[in-house]
């Protein structure tokens, strides 16, 4: 019987904070680790589960990355996840699969640390492909298949970017994640009645005090707590995460509560490091 975990890796937004990796989850199939998205700091997430045994893969397990947009707070570890695992290890080289631009956004990578790459490769008993990653752009649809998980893609909205929801389906588990998004019609119809529904997040009471020119670009990009907690009546998943959370100021347990006021389901707000 296969297992299937969600690791919060980094729950955090671009607004950098003292107990939050920014974006990254690993949902784990029989502890091989599928990534969604690398923030700031989530490769050390990665390095501290292990060491805390909460996860029993490591760095030199992270081999296959699905990116929902380009987003620094999404994407600026990606440089720790092509060459940190490496010096640990690491052989194969990484599946990598998001929107347009990811591709150019590794080569630039690649470029950036070619002093650094030919060094290593020179002088130490590295691996010739470890650090390296074959990048594929989603469309909707189907986007990966193995005998562990099939990961299918949504178009999300989320401003003038390509960005993605992505939907992993296991032997034991459906888990959605929604990506940085503004709610998408046809969104509930595809994520169908999941076990879990990661989904990002903002305070519907907070946004009230935002300054004009946030609020309007926070309503154009991102989900409230009202909406949110409509979309979960909707979809009614086995469980609600909150992740990505623009808190402003607020507590989490009052956050959880904006939601509460209106559904009635199973809902946490997620912290790094929490597994479901
Ligand atoms: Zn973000
Ligand atoms: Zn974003």
């Amino acid at each position: 019987m296969s297992r299937t975990q969600l690791v919060v890796l980094g729950s955090g937004t671009p607004n950098a904070e003292a107990d939050r990796a920014s974006s990254g989850l690993a949902i784990a199939v029989d502890d091989l680790p599928y990534l969604v998205d690398c923030g700031h700091g989530v490769v050390q997430r990665v390095v501290q589960a292990n060491a805390a045994s909460i996860i029993k893969w490591s760095t030199v397990d992270l081999t296959r990355l699905f990116v929902t947009h380009l987003h620094a707070d999404h994407t600026v570890g990606l440089p720790d996840l092509l060459f940190t695992p490496w010096i640990h290890g690491r052989e194969e080289r990484t599946a990598a699969y998001g929107p347009r631009g990811l591709k150019d956004m590794i080569d630039h990578i690649q470029d950036a640390y070619r002093v650094n790459t030919r060094e290593h490769l020179g002088a130490h008993p590295a691996s010739p492909g470890g650090f390296l990653a074959d990048v594929k752009s989603v469309q909707a649809g189907l986007v990966y298949g193995d005998e562990r998980v099939q990961v299918y893609a949504l178009g999300a909205d989320h401003g003038d970017m390509e960005a993605f929801s992505y939907k992993f389906v296991t032997p034991d588990k459906t888990i959605v994640i929604s990506g940085d998004t503004k709610p998408v019609s046809g969104f509930a119809d595809w994520a169908g009645t999941p076990d879990i529904l990661v989904h990002e997040v903002y305070s519907s009471a907070q946004f009230a005090s935002r300054p004009p020119s946030w609020q309007a670009y926070h309503s154009r990009v991102h989900t409230s707590t009202e909406e949110l907690a409509d979309l979960a009546k909707e979809i009614r998943p086995g469980l609600l995460v909150l992740y990505h959370q623009l808190f402003w100021g607020m507590a989490a347990v009052d956050l959880v509560g904006e939601i509460r006021a209106s559904y009635a389901g199973p809902v946490v707000s997620a912290n790094d490091l929490d597994v479901f």
